[in-house]
């Protein structure tokens, strides 16, 4: 019997223990989202972490991931020294090395391949935060093969939103909290953007002024609070967006103001079928579109604010063809009965009369309750403005927008909606963080026309084409990328296609590659779409030479994953408290609405293992390889000091750099200013970030705000002071479809003209999945998509200590009617089967899920012996992993081409597609999950100061008898990697009873 902690002796506790000697102030990594932190150290050991009460992302508040990033800094699977691989690939076999070593070796696989042929190398990254330098690098080498996670994760938000408004959701964007009147997250569950989303919901909920609505096929996280939560059927979004948009202009609740100012509503569209410009904008000698002035009747320059420029109608040109103005297309388009409620209701999953509903109260909050700000402001044309009135509707989407291969029209058509209502930038509506709005798109091109040996690209790999002039193909119009990025299949995928690069590598399509680096992408495991088959391509030879097909991979990481087994040389990471960082304007910083700002991380601690930061690394390669930027003509390297070194002295252009703040000797330069000896020392002084606050006259309308503009340009953040005008209508998408049509000298092949024609329509449409297209939806019945849990991660979160505590599994949610019609009960165990494969887990059912869609928990599942974990986790052994029935390639098309499972216009990878069905396991089926492979051998976990277990803290302790010391059963709680394979006696339930025997807290969710 174990005896109850609350018949023990009070104990003498000290309610002012001395935490820290020291705190050091720092950035988060343990999401995305870049909150401000205050480290607690003591004896230079990582103590306690809590917000940083000034930080303008987080103000204090931290969450469950952000606390539980001791435990990623101690985690047992970090990697301790450099590998060189000695068995076969995937059996985890291999000899420690040292650096030199290692980096001699990487260089000379290296620097053949750029003597040879740039685009022998490959160079893709996961997760990580430094992509102005990894993407700057990846020129330097002079391959355009570059990316990072964003073709697996967001491109479609960020590129409809670029070629739309001049921004984006999430990180370019965010909701005007204090003002809004009316909420609407799109397919959002806890992801991405979380603190600063729960600090906004928060303050919704506090203030009671606005209505949240949620549409998510899911209700959990965010859905969960929601006002009301709209369940709809995945992939139909952007149905249920256009036919909101045909309600408001059946009832004309639009803003015809914000539209004639602010948008290409008025620029004339020439209609010329079968002509070369047809669907082109009427421009004049210097390229300015034109409007049709119902004054004078006759053309004048969109941009002469003196025109009483025409929203519809129909004009003849001078040279005898019609134009009619854009919103007349518009119009007649989303007005087609095609798109009333009644005729999507069924498809979208929701009633006609909730759709009605939703728009009347999206017009009632937009135009009933504007929000008025006594604040002057003068716009572009130096018009002084008494007040800013505002439209406060506000709007955020993510992963479940994004993730379909129909994401970027979907997105898109979000922005059509906010647009008509006039909520951009305005009081209460969706506002630009800094540097955005930009161009639209954004500058620049994408490099990667003329690859030569030993050159670097003449720009950056990534960019935003104008046109098919600028998209990488050869003269038969085949990719050039090996991802196949603005090649006729996926034009503007400017994030590139990291989900393709294995598959295209092993294939030789385009061409194979001699040298594949990755970081920090677990492409192994959850990364991939088609698990195993990313496993064969990793791991298969030429028959005739007897060589891997990819010759060599290198990888660096910080931690062992599923990943490290697979390549050949290891480059092992810190952790985020160990190195130094930039959270940059040139990259993904910290600005907000309220004005930019940039942060920093720095080495709070230093690493106890032979590991190097992956940006230290990367820039000795560059000095090593001689890569101008990286080395001067005699060889010298330009970074000696390393990632901070480049950090305060790098110029991209002339006064830019990686940091905004305190630029010039002297500290005086805010955006532009000579590099600044002393500049880490002033942002570690003011506690790691830099800000700036625009002025009240600055913060709404910058896209047309002429102060604003102004400080935008001085910053080198846009070219001129020029207003920003929002395209609804995408003269660029248009100039695809006439190459489809035989027009211009860069056309597509033969193959491509039906998809771009099909694909490219300048306004937004929708059309079903992908994979909805090509499976059999009369077999395959159910959508099958994940969320993520709000305290983990990716698989970063998932082999936490303490996260795994609270989610050690993953379920399979299903509605309980949808249980019911496939014959399952509560907890039975299901093979969810796809076109692709089958996988099995456990069900739990629920009521809060559309009826049609079963999900789980991503990235969960983990393979067994990887990330430090027992071989017998259930992570890995009842945890289950959706990507293993996801292919990342479409069924086989006439010609025997297999299009990428990717959404057509840009490359983003579409596994939200996925159609499923359920089956019932046999008896003796149940229990285990599968596919369940063979372990992969890692080395002992770190760390481990209990024999095979982690108690985090255990030094901390008092020696005095305390309640929950030596002889409680709580002691095994206490960062405990193996509780499920546990056989403590009993577990006290806090009200003096003893429970036994306990297997596990994930176990029993
Ligand atoms: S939301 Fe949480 S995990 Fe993400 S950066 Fe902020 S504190 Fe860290």
């Amino acid at each position: 019997m174990v005896k109850s902690p609350f018949d023990t002796p009070k104990e003498d506790v000290n309610t002012c223990p001395e935490v820290a000697d020291e705190i050091k102030q720092t950035t988060c990594y343990m999401c995305a989202c870049r909150c401000g932190l205050n480290v607690y150290l003591k004896d230079g050991k990582v103590r306690y972490l809590e917000g940083n009460p000034d930080h303008p992302v987080n103000k204090g508040v931290l969450c469950a991931k952000g606390s539980a990033g001791i435990m990623q800094h101690y985690s047992p699977a970090r990697l301790s020294k450099p590998l060189l691989r000695v068995g076969e690939r995937g059996s985890g076999e291999f000899k420690e090395i040292e650096w030199d070593e290692a980096l001699d070796l990487a260089t000379e696989w290296l620097g053949e391949a750029r003597r040879k042929d740039p685009r022998r190398f490959a160079f893709f990254t996961g997760r990580d935060q430094s992509q102005s330098l990894t993407g700057w690098w990846a020129a330097q080498y002079g391959t355009p093969n570059f990316a990072a996670h964003g073709g697996f994760c967001s491109v479609n938000m960020a590129a409809a939103g670029l070629y739309t408004i001049g921004g984006s959701f999430w990180e370019f964007g965010e909701p005007d909290w204090d003002h809004t009147r009316y909420f609407m997250l799109f397919g959002v569950a806890e992801d991405h953007d979380s603190n600063p989303i729960k600090a906004g919901l928060g303050k919704l909920k506090t203030l009671q002024q606005a209505k949240f609505v949620s549409v998510n096929p899911v209700k959990t996280g965010y859905s969960a609070i929601a006002d009301e939560w709209i369940g709809l059927r995945p992939g139909t979004d952007g149905l249920f967006v256009l036919a909101l948009v045909h309600e408001l202009l059946k009832a004309e609740k639009i803003d015809w103001d914000f539209l004639g100012r602010y948008t290409n509503s008025t620029w004339l569209v020439i209609d010329d079928p079968g002509g070369a410009e047809d669907g082109l904008f009427v421009r004049d000698s210097e390229g300015a579109a034109l409007c049709w002035d119902s004054a004078s009747q006759e053309l004048l320059p969109a941009s002469d604010v003196t025109a009483k420029a025409a929203v519809t109608g129909r004009y003849r040109l001078p040279d005898g063809r019609e134009a009619v103005p854009s919103f007349e297309i518009l119009a007649k388009r989303y007005l087609d009965p095609a798109y009333a409620p009644e005729a999507v209701a069924e498809r979208v999953g929701i009633s006609a009369q909730t759709i009605k509903r939703i728009a009347a109260e999206l017009a009632e909050a937009a135009f009933e309750k504007e929000v008025v700000l006594d604040v002057p402001w003068t716009d572009w044309a130096g018009r002084r403005h008494d007040k800013m009135i505002g439209r406060p509707v506000s709007m955020h989407a993510m992963r479940g927008i994004s993730a379909h291969s129909n994401g970027f029209h979907t997105c898109r058509a979000i922005h059509l909606l906010q647009v008509l209502l006039g909520s951009i930038d305005c009081p209460g509506g969706f506002g630009y963080k800094a540097p955005f709005p930009k161009l639209i798109p954004p500058s620049p091109l994408p490099a990667g026309k003329t690859v030569a040996p030993e050159r670097p690209l003449p720009g950056m790999p990534l960019g935003f084409p104008l046109g098919p002039d600028d998209l990488l193909v050869d003269d038969e119009g085949k990719p050039t990328r090996l991802d196949k990025a603005y090649s006729w299949e996926f034009p503007l995928a400017a994030h590139g296609l990291m989900h393709m690069v294995i598959h295209n590598a092993w294939a030789g399509d385009p061409y194979p590659v001699d040298v594949l680096m990755m970081y920090m992408a677990n492409m192994g495991w959850n990364s991939s779409m088609n698990v195993q088959g990313t496993l064969k391509y990793l791991t298969d030879k030429d028959p005739e030479t007897g060589d891997y097909k990819i010759p060599k991979i290198i990888y660096s990481d910080a931690y062992y994953s599923e990943m490290v087994p697979y390549a050949d040389l290891i480059l092992p990471d810190t952790t985020y408290l160990e190195r130094w960082d930039c959270i940059s304007l040139l990259d993904r910083p910290i600005s907000s609405a309220h004005g930019p700002g940039d942060a920093i991380r720095q080495p709070v601690c230093k690493p106890d293992r032979d590991v190097r930061p992956f940006q230290d690394v990367l820039i000795d390669l560059g000095g090593r390889l001689e890569l101008p930027g990286f080395a001067y003509n005699d060889g010298e390297p330009k970074y000696p000091g390393g990632y901070s070194d480049y950090i305060v002295n790098h110029e991209r252009s002339p006064g830019i750099g990686p940091l905004a703040g305190w630029r010039n000797a002297d500290g005086s330069g805010q955006g532009t200013g000579k590099p600044n000896p002393d500049q880490l020392q002033r942002y570690i002084d003011n506690g790691g970030f830099w800000t700036h606050k625009l002025s009240p006259d600055q913060l709404y309308f910058k896209h047309s705000n002429k102060s604003y503009l102004s400080y935008a340009k001085t910053m080198g953040w846009i070219p001129t002071e020029e207003p920003i005008t929002m395209q609804l209508y995408s003269e660029i998408l248009q100039k695809f479809r006439l190459a489809a049509r035989g027009h211009g000298k860069v056309q597509p092949p033969d193959s491509e003209r039906e998809r771009v024609e099909k694909y490219f329509d300048p306004l937004p449409i929708w059309y079903p999945s992908l994979e909805d297209a090509g499976v059999d939806s009369d077999d395959f019945t159910l959508h099958a998509i994940t969320q993520r849990p709000m305290h983990m991660y990716h698989s970063w979160g998932s082999q936490n200590a303490w996260l795994r505590q609270i989610t050690a599994r993953n379920r399979l949610f299903v509605h309980p009617k949808t249980a019911e019609r496939f014959g399952v009960a509560d907890d039975d165990w299901v093979w969810v089967i796809s076109h692709h494969g089958r996988v099995k887990g456990q069900v739990k059912l629920m009521h809060g899920v559309n009826p049609s869609t079963v999900w789980t928990w991503n990235a969960i599942g983990k393979r067994r012996g990887a990330w430090g974990l027992d071989k017998d986790a259930p992570e890995s052994n009842k945890g289950f992993l959706l990507n293993h029935i996801i292919s990342e390639l479409l069924p086989e098309r006439e010609g025997g081409h297999n299009y990428s499972n990717s959404d057509p216009v840009t490359g983003q990878a579409a596994w939200y597609d996925l159609r499923v069905k359920l089956e019932r396991c046999l008896p003796e089926e149940a229990g285990v999950t599968e596919p369940l492979m063979e372990a992969v051998k890692a080395p002992p976990p770190r760390g481990l100061n209990d024999g095979d277990r982690l108690r985090y803290g255990a030094d901390l302790k008092s020696t005095a008898p305390a309640v929950h010391g030596e002889g409680s059963p709580f002691k095994e709680w206490i960062g405990n990697r193996h509780e499920i394979s546990l056989n403590v006696t009993g577990v006290a339930d806090g009200k003096g009873n003893v429970k036994k025997p306990v297997t596990g807290q994930g176990a029993e969710e």
